[in-house]
């Protein structure tokens, strides 16, 4: 078995072309060499943003880039057809697709409907502000250019917890209809943090839930995707998604690995979510992309032996998601915590060499963000990539006494010929250290295959050598291949 890593392929500000489908299965064949082995997809079905709708402001989960709807039959990333085709591609280059699941919201209804509601504080949800009183929400969803095909369900306010906006008043806020309550299952933000966005969806009434579960279905059997990342898992009721999965998993008789976004860096609110879910997804590592941030904005101060305290990754390595940055994470857009290019090379190191966690290539990192002048990283990852899928296996042994030069090696398996290696990586000054690679690399000579360092180093019979770092960097020595 080779090492898993996934790669999330696409950043926030892709040109709103509709030609990334073809991308994707343009690019299938080399990510597949480069040691990827799953892909997770943006959202593919029509938002209400149309064209350009990055997919997360749902209208029709039922429409893949076919219908004439939001103005546009493509969505911004191409047509259905493009999408089912680029995943054959995929699939062909031994690629799996992960596909991304929004159902905390839907956005840009067809017609309004008077409702009433209480209006709750934005900033303490669990206050109501106002008596009950009538409003006009954005909330029938009839999907006028589909006309019922796959689905006849119609969405109207009753399939809704709430909304944002008062058409009759123009006016922002948090509105709770009349006899529904925020699910209390969910994240403690703000008081309670059910609602995000949009039209916040109800899913404790049955007809959705049924819904959905219908969707799931025929989504797999239209698309043939392999599992999901799902979007803004703390905005929903846990046990929603423990009901879901189980069922689809029945259904479909296949695991369907899954991936939830918990924007949280509170190592225990992941805990819980994932002991609330009887562990049926695995979660994206927050806390360790928090970590990451810091040590790369203290100016070398940072403490590196404390960088997996506190995370996924060190507690629940089995349901570990690790990451370095996402579309939410880059410049400009809501979580803004871009991890500087300096460290990058570090932080990437850190999720691919070591044995726990699946890690997660961001797009904007490998091909790098145009619009925000951001360049590509392709030179020290695909060497990173490289050196997990063919070196990066056997057991682990930590180096972490200094507090600025940690390091760690891995002694290879059978499996792998010439596996193992030493990585050593500092964000101050540089040094050295010394440590044992085991007896399958002993008696040998190891290089740095990152290109940092030109002199090799000798490992003694034993498994010993000195590995050495420049400052603010990292090494990874490997033997060369023959
Ligand atoms: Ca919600």
């Amino acid at each position: 078995m080779n090492n898993e890593t996934i790669i999330q392929f696409f950043e926030w500000y892709l040109p709103s072309d509709s030609l990334f489908w073809i991308k994707v299965a343009s690019e299938a064949k080399y990510l597949s060499n480069i040691g990827i082995s799953s892909v997770w997809l943006p959202p593919a079905y029509k938002g209400a943003g149309g064209i350009n709708d990055v997919g997360y402001g749902v209208y029709d989960l039922y429409d893949l880039g076919e219908f004439n709807q939001r103005g546009t039959i493509p969505t911004k990333y191409g047509t259905k057809d493009e999408y089912i085709n680029a995943i054959k591609v995929l699939h062909f280059n031994d690629l799996k697709v992960l596909a991304d699941i929004v159902f905390n919201q839907k956005m840009g209804a067809d017609e309004t409907e008077d409702v009433i509601a209480y209006e709750d504080n934005p900033s303490n949800r669990v206050e109501s502000i106002s008596e009950p009183k009538e409003i006009t929400a954005w909330t029938k969803f009839t999907f006028p250019e589909r006309n019922n095909k796959y689905s006849s369900f119609n969405w109207n306010w009753t399939h809704f917890h709430g909304v944002d906006w008062d058409e009759k008043t123009k006016k922002s806020s948090v509105y709770r209809f009349y006899g529904k309550h925020w699910d209390t299952l969910v994240d403690k933000e703000k008081g309670n943090f059910d609602y995000l966005m949009g039209c916040d969806v109800d899913l404790n009434n049955v007809d959705v839930v049924e819904e959905l579960i219908s969707w799931g279905k025929w989504y797999l059997e239209a698309t043939n995707i392999d599992g999901f990342r799902m979007d803004a898992v703390k905005h929903i009721r846990s046990s929603f998604f423990e009901d879901w999965l189980k069922t689809l998993r029945e259904y479909s008789g296949r695991d369907l690995f899954t991936v939830g976004e918990y924007w949280s860096s509170n190592i225990d609110f992941l805990k819980d979510y994932l002991s609330q879910t009887n562990n049926m997804l695995s979660l994206f590592d927050v806390p360790l992309h928090y970590n990451l941030f810091n040590a790369c904005y203290s100016d070398g101060n940072y403490d590196m032996r404390n960088i997996f305290n506190n995370t996924l990754v060190l507690e629940r390595p089995d349901k570990a998601v690790t990451f370095v940055d996402n579309h939410d994470t880059e410049p400009g857009q809501s979580l803004q915590s871009w991890i500087a290019d300096w460290f990058k090379p570090i932080a990437y190191a850190l999720i691919l060499l070591r044995k726990d966690g699946i890690p997660c290539v961001f797009y904007g990192d490998l091909y790098g963000i145009p619009s925000h002048n951001i360049s590509d990283k392709k030179w020290i990852l695909e060497k990173l990539l490289n050196a997990r899928k063919n070196y990066a296996y056997g057991s682990q042994t930590d180096y972490f006494d200094d507090p600025h030069i940690i390091g760690w090696t891995r002694s290879g398996d059978s499996e792998h010929p010439n596996s193992g290696m030493a990585v050593i990586l500092t964000n101050n000054a540089g040094g050295c250290l010394q440590m044992n690679v085991g007896k399958n690399l002993a008696n040998s000579v190891l290089y740095d295959c990152t290109g940092n360092l030109q002199e090799p180093v000798y490992v003694d019979q034993d498994g010993n050598g000195i590995f050495y770092v420049n400052g603010g960097s990292v090494s990874v020595w490997i033997k060369k291949d023959q």
